[in-house]
């Protein structure tokens, strides 16, 4: 049995899409960010396809061992570190790194004899107001850091990297990007140690802060990073599309309305196309009236409220349409970063929220 809403993805693109950043940074190494389900993508495949990365990160210690446990050899990054000495002795048994954003983090290394060093990235909170140590603190807690790996018994490896991560970066006119760099260099100033800036956005448009260690997501997965441009502005491939089916076309009179609420009514006699796809695949109930759906390659918009299974369309530019008709939600053809627009939201969301009911494919 196939069912009809399917996720293509395409495995080239996202290759294609590494290769981007390879160009763009070339003389850093790639940390490939692939949390939440490699983005929606699915964590493995995407590892694989992306085994030529430097590194991967991932941000719960479960996606971590899940890596470890399917074979990856690569090294692997817990952004959000350790909670415990119980997570601390797992992340050394498996080789998985940790981020350090937190004085509790360091006094449990200092505190918890390990079997092998952990290798650590210090994040540094240069404004972004989430993860990190204070900029006053950067130096302090980096010698603690340095006196873990110091010692006889060393629990911590001897190349600590010191990080930050931008708030802003997505809008290329914002000016405390460059303000966050530069608390960075200042905190980091008698600090000798490799540094990571970089996500997608700041790979793009601020070379200034590349440094070792660049860390893309959304960009690998073939979308734009800004507010105001779609993934060819950048010259990269969507890795998804998001497809389903024709399953009824229905005519209807004036004055009808359509589904839940009956918030949209025909405004003449008029073809409506129902497609098999709701918010129980992932697409956004907030999408309005109006947001384009392709049909056979040809958009037409999106009428009434998405209901779980089912969404309409209004067929009147497309009378050729017929039961068992391809659907294109997003993906190639149709930019995620549209639809998102449309459904008040970020690419970002749309992308981890595709659940599992929708069939997954790959194409090489
Ligand atoms: C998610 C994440 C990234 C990747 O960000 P994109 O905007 O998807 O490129 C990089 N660094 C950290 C710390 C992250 O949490």
């Amino acid at each position: 049995m196939t069912r009809a809403a399917t996720a293509t993805i395409d495995l080239q693109a996202l290759q294609y899409n590494l290769q981007r950043v390879r160009e763009s940074a070339a003389n850093a190494r790639v940390i490939s960010v692939i949390k939440a389900n490699g983005y929606g993508h699915g964590m493995l495949r995407v590892a694989e396809a992306l085994s030529s990365s430097d590194a991967f990160a991932v941000a719960k210690i479960e996606e971590a061992v899940t890596l470890r446990e399917a074979g990856i050899t690569q090294p692997i990054l817990l952004l959000e570190g350790f909670a415990d000495a119980t997570e601390l002795a797992l992340l050394a048994q498996h080789a998985i790194d940790a981020v350090i954003h937190h004085q509790a983090q360091i006094t449990l290394l200092e505190q918890t004899p390990l079997a092998s060093p952990l290798k650590v990235w210090l994040k540094i909170d240069t404004g972004m107001h989430r993860l990190g140590v204070n900029v006053d603190d950067a130096l302090t807690s980096y010698r603690r850091l340095q006196a873990c790996a110091s010692q006889a018994c060393a629990n911590v490896a001897d190349e600590i990297v010191v990080m930050s991560h931008f708030a802003n970066a997505d809008d290329r006119s914002d000016p405390s990007t460059a303000a966050q760099l530069k608390q960075f260099n200042l905190a980091t100033a008698e600090i000798d140690a490799a540094h990571s800036l970089a996500n997608s956005a700041a790979i793009l448009a601020h070379k200034e802060s590349h440094a070792a260690w660049v860390r893309p997501g959304i960009m690998l997965y073939g979308v734009s990073p800004f507010i105001d441009a779609v993934a060819a502005d950048d010259r990269l491939k969507a890795v998804m599309t998001l497809s389903s089916k024709l399953i009824a076309i229905n005519h209807y009179k004036k004055g009808d309305a359509l589904g839940y609420g009956g918030s949209w009514c025909c405004p003449e006699d008029m073809s409506v196309g129902v497609v098999a796809i709701g918010y129980g695949d992932g697409y956004p109930r907030a999408a309005r009236a109006g947001t384009p759906v392709l049909i056979n390659g040809q958009r037409v918009p999106l009428v009434g409220r998405v209901s779980m299974d089912m969404l309409c369309v209004d067929l009147r530019q497309l009378p050729a349409a017929a039961i068992g008709d391809r659907a294109v939600l997003w993906g190639a053809g149709l930019p995620v970063e549209e639809i998102a627009q449309c459904a008040n939201t970020i690419p970002y969301e749309l992308l981890c929220r595709v659940t599992q009911r929708v069939q997954f494919t790959e194409i090489e």
